[in-house]
């Protein structure tokens, strides 16, 4: 019993003197007036946090930042040759590119592997050559050491430069070797789609909506990059991720980027469109909703949240979204919208009861 009590009193006695150590501790530093925010890291944390707060024209210290290397992927179509103009135009280019890319994000990109990839010879236009081969140069990167890839096409083709918003795919057509600085403009607007970066209407920027000609950024492109500076060009670590996802939206929704779609509901787009190639028609059409409620005016996601309910039988929805994705700018599908037609003509012979939305009543 003696004991017992003896060793409660022990216990309370460590209580106190551990309370007592940290009451000494913070009146010694308030005393000595330590100030413990105002060390170096503490306030590139604090500057991080910021960024996306700031009013514009506030520069964020790039110091702060950790410099960053992202391995890039070159393929160039086959039969081409990387000649030394070639080469050398290559490195003149990417030296812009970085001098730019470093002293605004501390960033610098590095070809570490170059090959030829067989792109289709019969597509005149960029953006067709593009949506054809996007995924097996995906699958290339991903088994590569590469983050990146940058592909050249040396022939005359409809589009300068193209990629998908959040990939690590980017294309690039260039019959005259690289050989001007626009080339540096047009590869650095390209990357700067892979951090969710939008097109702007602001002159100045790399990230102009058409025709960017300096190696330059204004608080719009530099906020949505310095808040994805460290993306790993991989959507699946993002697409769940509600915090960073309504981060970028708001981002963008500040700048009110005219005619430009939120970049998170590309996210959510481009991978409810897998999901539907993939036949998972339940979960394509989950984030195709989530894609409509950040930006609803978009064919692309209708017309696809369409095709989606359309295979799960859900025609009225199927209906209801193919008009929407028609009204808001899509191509008209016919032999999509004929099969539609179709199935509810079928219907109407087993239940005539069931109403045909493509048949006006008076
Ligand atoms: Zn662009």
């Amino acid at each position: 019993m003696k004991e017992n009590m003896l060793s409660k009193i022990k216990n309370k006695v460590k209580y106190i003197m551990s309370y007592l150590y940290i009451i000494i501790i913070i009146f010694i530093s308030t005393f000595l007036n330590v100030d413990f925010v105002n060390s170096n890291e503490d306030l590139c944390i604090l500057e991080e946090i910021e960024t996306e707060y700031r009013s514009s024209n506030s520069e964020t210290n790039v110091s702060c930042f950790e410099k960053r290397i992202i391995k890039v992927l070159l393929l160039y179509d086959y039969g081409m040759v990387l000649d030394k103009e070639w080469e050398d135009n290559i490195r003149t280019r990417f030296e812009e590119i970085n001098k730019f890319y470093s002293s605004s994000f501390k960033i610098e990109w590095q070809i570490v592997s170059k090959q030829q990839f067989r792109f289709d010879k019969n597509i005149d236009n960029l953006s067709e050559l593009f949506s054809l081969h996007k995924e097996d140069i995906s699958k290339i990167v991903n088994n590569s050491k590469a983050e990146v890839s940058l592909s050249i096409i040396q022939r005359d083709i409809k589009g300068v430069g193209i990629a998908a918003t959040f990939s690590n795919v980017v294309m690039v057509a260039d019959s005259q070797k690289f050989n001007s600085y626009i080339s540096s403009v047009v590869v650095a607007h390209e990357f700067g789609h892979l951090f969710g970066a939008w097109h702007t209407q602001r002159k100045n920027d790399f990230m102009l909506f058409s025709g960017a000609k300096q190696l330059r950024t204004s608080n719009e492109s530099n906020n949505i990059l310095k808040l994805m500076r460290n993306y790993n060009f991989d959507p699946e670590t993002i697409i769940n991720n509600d915090v960073i996802l309504n981060r970028i939206s708001r981002l963008y929704n500040r700048h009110h980027a005219k005619r430009e779609i939120d970049p998170v509901a590309r996210l959510l787009t481009d991978a409810g469109t897998k999901l539907y190639i993939d036949k998972d028609y339940k979960e394509a059409i989950k984030l195709l909703i989530k894609s409509n409620k950040y930006y609803g005016k978009w064919g692309e996601t209708r017309m696809i949240l369409s095709k989606n309910y359309y295979e799960l039988d859900l025609l009225q929805d199927s209906f209801t979204e193919y008009t929407r994705a028609v009204f808001f700018g899509s191509k008209p599908d016919k032999q999509y919208e004929n099969k539609l037609k179709k199935k509810f003509i079928d219907l109407q012979k087993i239940d005539p009861s069931i109403n045909n939305p493509f048949i006006l009543k008076n």
